[in-house]
């Protein structure tokens, strides 16, 4: 039990001292809405009021334990029957709290269990864990999760029209721009770039990095935000790994760095190629190594398969290249002014859904793997890699969820870090979502998953 039943930890209390109900009013919040991401990547949501929020932020608010077995169509993996049995607590981090727009506010939340512990398959405590084993190691990392989505007006087409990432396009979705980047600035997100992509209707923004945890809530807000412009603007966002069958697929790529006392080991040895430490190369090895078992939890749709493929910027074969884009493990030099700080690795493999707490812890457990076993990085693929992949020996991606499943099951990197009884509930996940998708043909597929992220 709690040694104070009436709060689960005692930094619950200093976390909202001070915060009161008029406080957040002030804010133009009146209600919250508090989120968790589950194993197929869908962000679920519980709400308040602003009178709640103090009890909420101390008791937490019921939330089935159910919510570790859901895929993203809502079917439930298991029939073991317990499926309805036991609730957790879901607890609003506060600090993170943003909004203020039409009278809404988000917070992402922490599942504990009724004891007040964290819940074995609360993904944002997992992160909290590997980021705690990355201090403890001496290191800390920057990230930042840049989203691709395709927006669609209430008419049914794309917002704006092609050429890719032309003035022309801009000028057609300026307004729409400018509301979405209003919206992520309430919502706590620093926008970077934003502009349309390559295909009709695709967009991209690219946000500030900030440490692991701040990064993953920060991924939750953006698609939030950007969700929110859909009844102000009647755009309608679809994050799906792909929106059309003419068009082209959505990333959500991963930007990593690791650093050491204010250093960015990714970029700072002037005596190595690339500026790249012999520690920044090891950890990079230790994720290139899990990358497989890393897709399965970056590609949590049946849909995400159908992206990734040759020549479209997304990367087929496991390797990594020096600003290459048909690699899925991408190093970027970053431009002169801006290095050493901004030199970093990004995981182009994964779409929104990607459960970003999960995503991101794991990166840093397969990176520390790397670094406690020393290993170094093969040479770069600086070609389309499925010119080369016969003669390098390149493994291909999961081509499917079932395959996506099988390699994760065989993780046991992955199952140390996780824990069994997570590990478990993503691989089952992945595997009652296949055998759901199963039953569909590719329109019907398409159809299903289009709005679901
Ligand atoms: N749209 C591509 C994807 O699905 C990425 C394009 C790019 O490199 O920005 O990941
Ligand atoms: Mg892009």
């Amino acid at each position: 039990m709690p040694a104070d039943s009436t709060c689960f930890r005692p930094r619950c209390l200093s976390r909202i001292a001070g915060v009161t109900e008029q406080d957040i009013l002030d804010r133009g919040i009146e209600l919250i809405a508090i989120s968790f991401v589950d194993n197929a990547g869908l962000t679920r949501a519980k709400s308040i009021t602003a009178a709640k929020a103090q009890a909420a932020a101390t008791r937490g608010v019921g939330s089935p334990h159910a919510f570790s077995i859901f895929q993203g169509d809502d079917g439930m993996s298991t029939a073991t029957g317990f499926e309805a049995v036991g609730d957790t607590r879901l607890v609003p981090d506060l600090d993170r709290l943003a909004g203020g727009l039409e009278g809404w506010g988000w917070a992402p939340g922490d599942l504990y269990d009724q004891d007040g512990e964290p819940w074995d398959f609360c993904t944002r405590s997992f992160l909290k864990r590997q980021t705690a084993r990355l201090a403890e190691a001496g290191f800390e990392m920057k990230m930042s999760y840049e989203h691709e989505w395709y927006a669609e007006t209430s008419l049914g087409k794309p917002a704006h029209s092609t050429p890719a990432y032309s003035l022309s396009s801009t000028a057609e979705a300026a307004a729409y721009m400018r509301e979405v980047a209003m919206r992520l600035a309430a919502f706590g997100v620093t926008v970077d770039q934003i502009h349309p992509e390559y295909s009709h209707g695709q967009m991209e923004v690219s946000v500030a990095a900030a440490d692991p945890v701040a990064a993953a809530d920060n991924c939750v807000a953006t698609r939030h935000a950007i969700r929110t412009a859909w009844p102000v603007t009647g755009i309608r966002p679809s994050f799906a790994p792909v929106s059309r069958a003419d068009g082209l697929g959505n990333g959500c790529h991963l930007h990593v760095s690791l650093w050491r006392d204010g250093k960015n080991l990714m970029g700072s040895d002037p005596q190595r190629e690339l500026g790249l430490t012999s520690e920044g190369n090891s950890f990079m090895a230790g994720v290139l190594r899990e990358y497989r078992a890393l897709a399965s939890l970056g590609c949590a749709c049946p849909l995400s398969y159908r992206r990734l493929a040759p020549n479209r910027w997304t990367g087929a074969y496991v390797c990594w290249g020096v600003e290459n884009r048909e690699t899925p493990f991408r190093f970027i030099r970053a431009g002169k002014p801006t290095r050493p700080d901004g030199v970093n690795a990004e995981v182009k493999v994964l779409d929104s859904s990607a459960n970003p707490y999960l995503m991101a812890g794991a990166v840093i457990a397969a990176g520390l793997a790397g670094l406690a076993d020393g290993i170094e990085l093969p040479d770069p693929v600086q070609i389309e890699p499925s010119r080369v992949a016969d003669e390098l020996g390149l493994e291909l991606l999961p081509e499917n969820l079932l395959a996506a499943a099988d390699a994760l099951e065989a993780s046991q990197l992955l199952r140390g870090a996780l824990g069994e009884r997570l590990h478990d509930a993503i691989v089952a996940v992945r595997r009652g979502e296949a055998a759901s998708a199963a039953q569909l043909d590719d329109d019907a597929l398409l159809e299903a998953y289009r709005w679901r992220y």
